[in-house]
């Protein structure tokens, strides 16, 4: 399942990938450019303006209108409608959304703050952009904000 966000919806884009799912969005697109991009991609598109989405459905592409206003809130309606998993996965670079790469801890040295690297063992590298992550105090979060959707997801399935 792959998608495409629109320009308001960047914060969602990054979740998703978390969650590790392919995610793309455009900052400053027309709402015809964006409909082209989805159907030659096959992306289902994700946006928060209602003339879009119903324009995308006249269209006869699958759109969906993203419910909430929080992150949680937004990860869990998309969850809902495509009955996704929410797992802080880790496997995409929030970023640029192309796939990250586990690499051993001396590939980093010189690329992280000197006490990052002291302090953590396992470092990731994203094969497009190339930034480096590794599960620092941040993930605690990360991971809460999924868990939160989570709990949102199972309340909307009720
Ligand atoms: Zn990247």
């Amino acid at each position: 399942m792959r998608f495409l966000l629109d320009g308001m919806l960047g914060s969602l884009a990054r979740w998703l990938r978390i969650c590790g799912y392919d995610a793309e969005y455009i900052r400053d697109a027309e709402d015809d450019e964006l409909i082209r991009r989805a159907m030659e991609e096959n992306r289902i598109l994700l946006t928060r303006d209602k003339a879009l989405y119903r324009k995308a459905l006249r269209m006869g592409l699958n759109a969906h209108f993203v419910e909430g206003e929080s992150d949680a809130e937004r990860l869990a309606s998309v969850a809902h409608r495509f009955t996704l998993t929410l797992k802080p996965e880790g496997s995409r670079c929030p970023m640029c959304g192309l796939p990250l790469r586990e690499v051993k801890r001396e590939e980093v040295r010189g690329l992280v703050p000197e006490g990052t690297y002291n302090r953590y063992n396992r470092f990731w590298i994203c094969t497009g952009c190339g930034r480096v992550y590794w599960r620092g105090s941040h993930w605690r979060r990360i991971v809460e904000t999924i868990e939160e959707a989570e709990r949102l997801y199972k309340g909307l399935k009720g």
